[in-house]
C-alpha cells in the first residue's frame, strides 16, 4: 500500500464552547460521570453514535447544534462549572500533598494501558489495571508519569463466524482522532526519540502525550515516514508478531521510554523521577537505558547497576510462564551488544541479567521477568498468595534461602471505583450519605463510609440490583442481535434475541481472557447438569459469558467454539449467551448487571483477578476458586468459594472434582438463596451479603488503597534509596557487595554450643527456660559490623525442618585467638510447648540493603553442627 497522508478535520468550537475541547482533551471524563452527562446533552443521539467518546462526538456535531449551544446559558454555565471543576481537580493539593518524604516524581512503565474504551490500547486485566493505577494515583495527587506504546491496531475486536469461530479484525487507528496530542518540543515540532538498531538501522518514534486527570501518560508509536517500513511496524499491534518484533518493541517500550520521560521532563520542567516502576517484565529494559545513561556520567557497569536498582520497583504479573518473555540470548546479544543501542554497556553483563541460574533454567534463554527481579531493588506480586507463589517460584535466584525469606513482597491489586461503580449505585450512595462521604468512599476507602451501606434499606437495594439487570438484559439482547447479524443471520431469523435473557432471573456472569488456566468451559463438564439449572422451573439461572483468545491461540478458539455451540443450541439459547468482543465498555454494564460473578481458573495460577472486585463494587457476589485477591478476602459471608482439588495431578480428574464443586453450589445454595424472596418479595439473607459485601470488601478492593500502599511500601523506600546510593555511594555500594562476595567462602559456622543439658542433638527442655547459645563464627575478612548472625528458632515439622522459625540477632562478645574468628552470644527462650528447634545462620548487612537476603548469600553450621532439636514439654 502507498504511504498516503491522513488529515483529520478536527472541529472548530465557537469561542464560548472552548471548554469542550479541554474537557474532551483530558480522559478524566472518562470516570467522571458529569462531564460525561454533559457531552451527552451536546448531542445525545450523537453521543450513543459516537459510543460516549467524546473526540468522535465533537467531530461529528453539527455546525448548528454548536451555534445554539454557543448561545444557551444554562449550557454554558454547566459547561463552565465543569471546566472549573476540572481546574480545581488538577491543580489543588490532595492526599498526596500531605504527605512527606516523598519521590519527587515515579515514572510507571506498562505495554499496555486501559483508560478507556475510546484508547484501545489493551489486551486485558494488565492493561486495565495500569489504567486504573494512573487513576487512582491522579486521584490522589501522586506524581505519577506513565509510559507506554502508542499501536496502531491496539488489540484486536472480536467477532464471530457462522460456526461460532472467532475472527479477529485491526482497525486502524489514527492519533489524530483519538485523545491523545503530540509532545511538542519549544520550535513546536513533534518531539520523538531514535533508537540505534543493528546493522546502522534506526528506530524513531514520536511522543505521545494523554492526559488522565493529573497524570501525563506518554506513549511512543513508531509509525513515522523517516522509518524503514519493519521499523515503521514495531508499535503495529499489541502482543503480536514473532520474538524479534516482540524484543524491538520492547526496546522501544525501556530504552526509548526513559528517554521519552526525560524529553518530557526537558519540555516540560518535571522533575526527573526518582522511582522507576515497571508493571511486568515487558519493559525491563528501562534498567539498562539508566545504567547506560550513568554509564555515559562515568560510573562502572556494577556502580550504575546499584543506582538503578536503588530506585527501581518491578511487579510480577503471572506465575504462568507463557506469560513471562523469554528471548534467546543471541537475539539479545545481537540487538544490544557492540553496535547496538546501548554503547559502553557491557553485553556479558547484560546477558547475565537475564540468565535464569536456577535448577531446570535454560542456559540459551534470556529471561525478563529474571532480569527484571535483577534490576530491581525492590519486588512485589499482586496478591499475598501470588506473592507467596512467587517466592517459590524465583526462590532459585536466591539459593540458600527459605521460599518465605525471598525478597518479593505483595501488594494486592485493587480498581478504580469511580470507573468501575455504575452512575446508579453513585447516585443512591450519594443519595444516603452525601456526595463528599461517598467520594471519601470511593477514593480514600474510608471504612467509616463503606459502614454507612449497612442503612440502606432492603427494598433500594433490591431495586437497585433490578435496574441493573434489566440493564444489562437490554445490552445483551442488542449485542446478540449485532454478533447475528455479523454471523450472517437476517432480521426474520432474530425475533427470538428479543426474549433472550429476563430481568428477574438470577444472572451469572463470567469474563475474561481465554488461556486455557482460566478455563472458560468448566461450566460445561456436564451440559445436562447445566442446561437443567438453566431451565429449571422454579429457580433458573441464566449466564453471560464473554472473552477473546489470544490470536495465536487456536486452543483458546476451540474453547470459545465450544462455548459458542452450546449457547447456541435454541433449548438455551435464551438463558445463556456468549458476547463477542468484550471490552471496558461491555464490562462497565456486565459486571453491575450481574448477581454473581463466576471465577473458576486453575488454583495457584490467577495471579489477583480484578474483574470479580469491580463486579463487588457494585453488589454482585463472587463464586470463585480460592485464587488470587479471593483467597485473601472470601470471609464466609460474602460470596461463595468453589471447592478446589490442589494436588489432584490428572488435570481432567481435577476439572471434574471441581465443575462438580461448582454444580453443587449453585444448585444448593446459590439459587435456592437468590430465590428465597418470602416476605415482601425479597430475599433478605441475599441482600444481607450484597451489603456486607459492599461493607467489608469496598474499602479493600480500592486502587486508591493499592496505590497508597505502593506510595508507603515501595515508592517512598526506593526514593530513599536512590537518594542514598548516587554517585560515590553507589560506587562504594557496589565495591562492597564485590568484596562480601569474595571474602564470602571464607564465612563459616565452625561452633554452635548452649547451656542446654545434652548440647546439641535431641534434648528435652523446660517451659519458659532460657538458654545461652554461643557461637563461634569466621569472617574471613568482614568485620562484625559487615555481618548479621541470627538464632533462628521455632517449631519444627516431623521432617525436623523450622517453619516459619523467628530470627534472633546474636551479639559479637569476642574476638577468638585465631585471625577472622569471633563468638557471638544471646539469648533462647523456650516458650512454646512440643517439637521446636534452632540454628544459626550468616548475612551481609549494609544499611542500604532492603533485605538481608538482597546478595542471595547466607551461611550455616555445616550439617554435623546443623540444627538443634528438641522437645518442649
Ligand atoms: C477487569 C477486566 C479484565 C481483567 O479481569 P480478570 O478478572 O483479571 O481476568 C479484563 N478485561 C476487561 C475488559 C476488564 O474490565
Amino acid at each position: 500500500m502507498k504511504a498516503i497522508r491522513r488529515f483529520t478535520v478536527r472541529t472548530v468550537l465557537p469561542e464560548p464552547l472552548r471548554p469542550l475541547g479541554e474537557l474532551a482533551s483530558n480522559l478524566r471524563w472518562s470516570w467522571h460521570h458529569e462531564t460525561r452527562d454533559l457531552f451527552q446533552s451536546v448531542d445525545p443521539a450523537g453521543w450513543r453514535a459516537a459510543q460516549g467518546d467524546p473526540v468522535r462526538l465533537l467531530g461529528a456535531v453539527s455546525k448548528e447544534r454548536l451555534a445554539a449551544l454557543a448561545g444557551d446559558r444554562r449550557f454554558l454555565r454547566r459547561l463552565n462549572a465543569a471546566a472549573e471543576d476540572l481546574a480545581d481537580y488538577t491543580a489543588g493539593p490532595r492526599w498526596y500533598q500531605d504527605q512527606s518524604d516523598l519521590p519527587a516524581a515515579i515514572a510507571y512503565f506498562s505495554p499496555e494501558f486501559g483508560i478507556t474504551s475510546a484508547l484501545p490500547q489493551y489486551s486485558g486485566g494488565l492493561g486495565i489495571l495500569a489504567g486504573d493505577h494512573l487513576k487512582a494515583a491522579s486521584d490522589l495527587g501522586v506524581p505519577l508519569v506513565g509510559v507506554g506504546l502508542l499501536y496502531r491496531h491496539g488489540y484486536f475486536r472480536q467477532s464471530l463466524s457462522r460456526e461460532g469461530w472467532q475472527q479477529e479484525h485491526y482497525p486502524v487507528l489514527d492519533p489524530n482522532s483519538l485523545p491523545v496530542g503530540p509532545l511538542r518540543e519549544p520550535d513546536g515540532s513533534h518531539a520523538q526519540v531514535t533508537l540505534a538498531l543493528t546493522g546502522g538501522r534506526t528506530l524513531t518514534a514520536r511522543i505521545w502525550s494523554v492526559q488522565v486527570g493529573r497524570v501525563p501518560l506518554l506513549l511512543l508509536d513508531s509509525d513515522v515516514e523517516s522509518n524503514q517500513p519493519a521499523e515503521r511496524d514495531v508499535t503495529d499491534r499489541l502482543y503480536g508478531g514473532g520474538s524479534e518484533h516482540r524484543l524491538l518493541q520492547e526496546m522501544l517500550l525501556g530504552i526509548g521510554g526513559v528517554r521519552a520521560v526525560r524529553a518530557y521532563c526537558r519540555i516540560t520542567g518535571h522533575p526527573d523521577p526518582e522511582v522507576f516502576h515497571t508493571n511486568e517484565g515487558h519493559a525491563g529494559l528501562l534498567g539498562l537505558e539508566r545504567i547506560r545513561e550513568l554509564s555515559h556520567e562515568g560510573l562502572d557497569f556494577d556502580a550504575a547497576l546499584e543506582a538503578v536498582r536503588a530506585g527501581t520497583v518491578f511487579t510480577t504479573h503471572t506465575p504462568v510462564p507463557a506469560g513471562i518473555d523469554r528471548f534467546t540470548r543471541d537475539l539479545v546479544a545481537r540487538h544490544l551488544g557492540d553496535g547496538g543501542e546501548l554503547p559502553g554497556v557491557d553485553v556479558g553483563r547484560i546477558l547475565e541479567l537475564g540468565r535464569e541460574t536456577y535448577p531446570g533454567g535454560d542456559p540459551d534463554l534470556f529471561n525478563m521477568a529474571v532480569m527484571g527481579m535483577r534490576l530491581a531493588q525492590r519486588a512485589n506480586g499482586v496478591s499475598t498468595l501470588h506473592g507467596a507463589v512467587s517466592r517459590e517460584m524465583f526462590a532459585g535466584l536466591w539459593p540458600g534461602f527459605d521460599p518465605d525469606d525471598v525478597p518479593i513482597t505483595s501488594i494486592t491489586n485493587g480498581v478504580h471505583a469511580p470507573t468501575w461503580v455504575a452512575p446508579e449505585v453513585l447516585r443512591l450512595g450519594g443519595r444516603q450519605f452525601g456526595p463528599s462521604r461517598a467520594e471519601d468512599a470511593l477514593m480514600i476507602g474510608g471504612a467509616e463510609s463503606w459502614a454507612a451501606v449497612a442503612d440502606v434499606p432492603d427494598a433500594a437495594v433490591w431495586e437497585l440490583r433490578r435496574t441493573l439487570r434489566e440493564q444489562l438484559v437490554e445490552d445483551v439482547r442488542r449485542r446478540l442481535r449485532a454478533s447475528w447479524r455479523q454471523r450472517g443471520a437476517n432480521d426474520a431469523e432474530l425475533g427470538w434475541t428479543d426474549h433472550v435473557l429476563d430481568p428477574d432471573v438470577l444472572t451469572i456472569g463470567f469474563a475474561r481472557r481465554v488461556p486455557s488456566y482460566k478455563r472458560l468451559t468448566l461450566m460445561l463438564r456436564d451440559q445436562e447438569r447445566l442446561a437443567a439449572m438453566l431451565l429449571h422451573p422454579e429457580r433458573p439461572i441464566q449466564i453471560v459469558v464473554a472473552g477473546k483468545a489470544h490470536p495465536a491461540d487456536d486452543s483458546g478458539k476451540r474453547l470459545v467454539q465450544e462455548l459458542v455451540r452450546f449457547t447456541d443450541d435454541p433449548r438455551v439459547r435464551h438463558r445463556i449467551v456468549f458476547l463477542p468482543d468484550y471490552d471496558m465498555r461491555m464490562a462497565r454494564t456486565l459486571y453491575p448487571g450481574c448477581d454473581v460473578w463466576l471465577n473458576n481458573p486453575l488454583r495457584p495460577l490467577e495471579a489477583c483477578g480484578t474483574s470479580g472486585m469491580k463486579a463487588a463494587l457494585n453488589g454482585c457476589l463472587n463464586l470463585s476458586v480460592l485464587d488470587g485477591w479471593w483467597d485473601e478476602w472470601y470471609d464466609g459471608e460474602n460470596g461463595w468459594a468453589i471447592p478446589t482439588a490442589d494436588g489432584v495431578a490428572d488435570e481432567d480428574r481435577r476439572d471434574e472434582l471441581e465443575a462438580a464443586g461448582l454444580y453443587d453450589l449453585l444448585e444448593q445454595q446459590v439459587a435456592p438463596r437468590f430465590y428465597d424472596q418470602g416476605r415482601h418479595g425479597m430475599p433478605q439473607r441475599w441482600i444481607q451479603m450484597v451489603r456486607h459485601t459492599l461493607t467489608t470488601l469496598g474499602p479493600k478492593v480500592l486502587a486508591g488503597r493499592m496505590v497508597r500502599d505502593y506510595v508507603g511500601q515501595l515508592y517512598a523506600p526506593a526514593a530513599r534509596s536512590h537518594r542514598a546510593v548516587q554517585g560515590e555511594d553507589a560506587v562504594e555500594l557496589a565495591g562492597w557487595k564485590r568484596r562480601v562476595r569474595q571474602e564470602w567462602p571464607r564465612v563459616a559456622v565452625d561452633h554452635v554450643e548452649t547451656d542446654f543439658a545434652e548440647g546439641p542433638g535431641e534434648g528435652v527442655a523446660e517451659m519458659g527456660s532460657t538458654l545461652t547459645l554461643r557461637v563461634q563464627v569466621a569472617l574471613g575478612g568482614l568485620d562484625p559490623s559487615e555481618v548479621d548472625v541470627q538464632l533462628l528458632a521455632g517449631p519444627v515439622d516431623t521432617a525436623d525442618r523450622l517453619r516459619g522459625p523467628e530470627a534472633i540477632p546474636l551479639k559479637p562478645v569476642a574476638r577468638t585467638d585465631v585471625e577472622g574468628r569471633f563468638t557471638y552470644e544471646g539469648p533462647l527462650t523456650l516458650d512454646r510447648t512440643g517439637p521446636f528447634g534452632y540454628t544459626v545462620r550468616v548475612l551481609p548487612a549494609h544499611p542500604l540493603l532492603a533485605t538481608s537476603a538482597e546478595l542471595g548469600l547466607v551461611t550455616f553450621p555445616p550439617e554435623a553442627e546443623g540444627m538443634t532439636a528438641g522437645v518442649l514439654r
